[in-house]
């Protein structure tokens, strides 16, 4: 597999041709940003450990019944993937009240959200990813009824395995986010399952384990993430 050029660069990660054309090498690089990208900076050690714990977490899904683009890691900061037609929705469920739900509604954070909610939002950085629901979403063509359904119901899997994970660890998932695209006519699980996309908290504590120590500035930003791959058995040299 030879990597060819870069198609697409993100706030955190680049894509890459490779001489397949169904695959795409993703390289996850040190920066992180928040806030739209209002908030810059470049955090040692960020790519690589989000690699590997990426890696860590799809070949569990995958393992459980959940299809996903990954294919396998290639280097410290570098993984293979499946090339899919993206759908530019972000699912977001939660098991806990934080962030954007506490803002938007005014509930207290941390309370527990039974059963858990499901929110759509449009990937589109202009408009700060504004809120959608599945209406617009057919309406204005990006995505059917029919792959929303299996997106819904592929994210409450993803959380049913996942929070067993991550209470393994004795840590609470909070809340997170997922993004889907189309491989050869199925809806399968894309981009990535990182620190950075959730919210983990110590589950005796509280205390904020992921990207929220960023967009806060609590300082201790990768010590944290290095700490949840520890926590759920995950080997970062
Ligand atoms: P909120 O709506 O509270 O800001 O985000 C809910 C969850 O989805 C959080 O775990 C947050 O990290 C994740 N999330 C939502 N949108 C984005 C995004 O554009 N980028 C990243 N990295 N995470 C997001």
């Amino acid at each position: 597999m030879e990597k060819r050029q870069e198609l697409y660069t993100g706030k955190a990660k680049s894509v890459y041709t490779t001489d397949d054309p169904d695959l795409l090498v993703l390289h996850f690089r040190d920066d992180a940003s928040a806030f739209d990208g209002k908030k810059k900076e470049s955090l040692a050690r960020k790519g690589k450990v989000n690699n590997i714990f990426n890696a860590f977490i799809m070949q569990r899904l995958e393992e459980a019944g959940i299809p996903t683009h990954f294919e396998k890691q290639l280097s410290d900061t570098e993984s293979l993937v499946k090339k899919m037609e993206m759908i530019p929705v972000e699912c977001v469920v939660r098991n806990i009240a934080a962030g954007g739900l506490v803002k938007r509604l005014g509930v207290e954070e941390g309370i527990s959200l039974n059963p858990p909610t499901f929110e759509l939002f449009l990937k589109n950085d202009e408009k700060g990813d504004p809120m959608i629901n599945e209406s617009l979403a057919e309406t204005f063509g990006w995505a059917t009824p029919e792959q929303l359904a299996e997106m819904k119901s592929l994210t409450f899997k993803v959380n049913h395995i996942l929070k067993q994970l991550f209470a393994e660890g004795d840590m609470l998932l909070v809340d997170y986010k997922l993004e889907f695209g189309v491989f050869k006519g199925d809806v399968i699980l894309g981009d990535e399952f990182s620190p950075d996309g959730c919210r983990l908290w110590d589950a005796h504590t509280r205390e904020k384990l992921d990207k929220d120590r960023f967009r806060q500035g609590l300082g201790g930003v990768i010590e944290a993430y290095e700490e949840v791959a520890r926590r759920i058995g995950i080997h970062i040299d």
